[in-house]
């Protein structure tokens, strides 16, 4: 009984290996001089357009959709495309393309540079940090890119963002030549403005950016945003009110909904819970929340300063001098009601 068990299992082994030869013969090899019945050449695969690919300077790219954009939003492939080369082997990149990908590219995060034109030029591409690419301040019509989409530029050290780590890894860095801050008598940061031809510049170059990879407006930070204790930039005078309200670019809240905040913030909230642990630590929670990295300590403490010190920054920049008002802490309720976690 056992051998004969031994035996059908032995047969329904070999013949599943056999099939699924015979499945990759007629997939992978039509043209095999084996005889096939017409309805099982025609496969719904070989039916399938092939998407085109274009090649510019011996680099080979994507030029169409290579996924089913109704099953993955996020399968169009763009950029250029790097396959292997095994000796006697053909790869072939445009069969099959798979619906399970995504991109690399998650997030978009602005700097500026600190530094004039030519300085900017000879840091970013002759030392150890690097961007994708770099706005000038020139006055011309070009933008330059010093790292390939596809590879790490070294922008966001050490860095957080909601679940994600070391945004290096999975952005794309544009920095902006811009002098960054001088310190006033009293100690307070003074920033240098950007130019009006600076912001159409980067305007254009993060709406094609986030266009192409579908980063969403939660994903389009200040180098701040994700590294507050450390960072500044691109700082209070990058206008992310104007890339919202002109070209629909990043997060910016609705008047409304934090008029409403506001109202019980000066009403009840901060004259009566202000030094409250409890309340702290829910600001520090609503902090957490929108995806900056604070620990919930429930104090006032240097770490929690600078955080929303870096939220006033990208939000609130007529005022940032890192204390939790009323209009702050609106404004951080607004957009954390109309931007939730998925
Ligand atoms: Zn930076």
């Amino acid at each position: 009984m056992r051998k004969t068990l031994y035996i059908i299992g032995l047969s329904a082994f070999v013949f599943s290996c056999t099939s699924q030869q015979n499945v990759k013969k007629t997939t992978y090899k039509p043209k095999s001089p084996v005889t096939q019945p017409k309805t099982m050449v025609k496969t719904p695969v070989q039916e399938k357009k092939k998407p085109q690919i274009s090649n510019e300077h011996g680099v080979e790219f994507f030029t169409t959709n290579v996924g089913d954009i109704t099953k993955n939003d996020n399968t169009v492939s763009y950029g250029s495309i790097v396959s292997a080369k095994p000796a006697g082997y053909k790869v072939v990149k445009t069969y099959f393309p798979a619906v399970a990908q995504n991109f690399r590219q998650r997030y978009l995060i602005l700097h500026y540079t600190a530094l004039p034109d030519d300085k900017s030029i000879t840091v970013l591409t002759q030392q150890s940090v690097s961007a994708h690419y770099l706005v000038n301040n020139t006055g011309d019509n070009e933008i330059y890119q010093l790292v390939d989409e596809n590879k790490r530029a070294y922008h966001a050290g050490i860095s957080t963002w909601r679940n994600d780590k070391n945004l290096n890894d999975n952005s794309i860095g544009v920095e902006i030549v811009n002098t960054g801050y001088i310190a006033d008598t009293t100690g307070k940061r003074v920033f240098a403005p950007f130019s009006e031809d600076q912001v159409k510049k980067v305007a254009a170059l993060a709406k094609d950016i986030v266009t192409r990879y579908q980063i969403p407006p939660t994903n389009v930070l200040a180098h701040s945003d994700i590294a507050p204790a450390r960072k500044q930039d691109p700082g209070p005078m990058f206008p992310w009110k104007k890339l919202y309200d002109e070209y629909q670019i990043g997060m910016w809240y609705d008047e409304a909904v934090k008029q409403s905040f506001y109202e019980l913030a000066v009403s009840t909230e901060l004259p009566m819970k202000y030094n409250e642990p409890s309340f702290i630590f829910n600001v520090q929670s609503q902090l957490q929340k929108f995806g900056y990295g604070t620990e919930t300590s429930g104090s006032w403490d240097d770490a929690t300063k600078k955080t929303i010190e870096a939220f006033q920054y990208h939000f609130r920049p007529q005022n940032y001098d890192g204390i939790m008002d009323a209009e702050t802490w609106a404004i951080l309720q607004a957009l954390n009601q109309k931007y939730p976690i998925k």
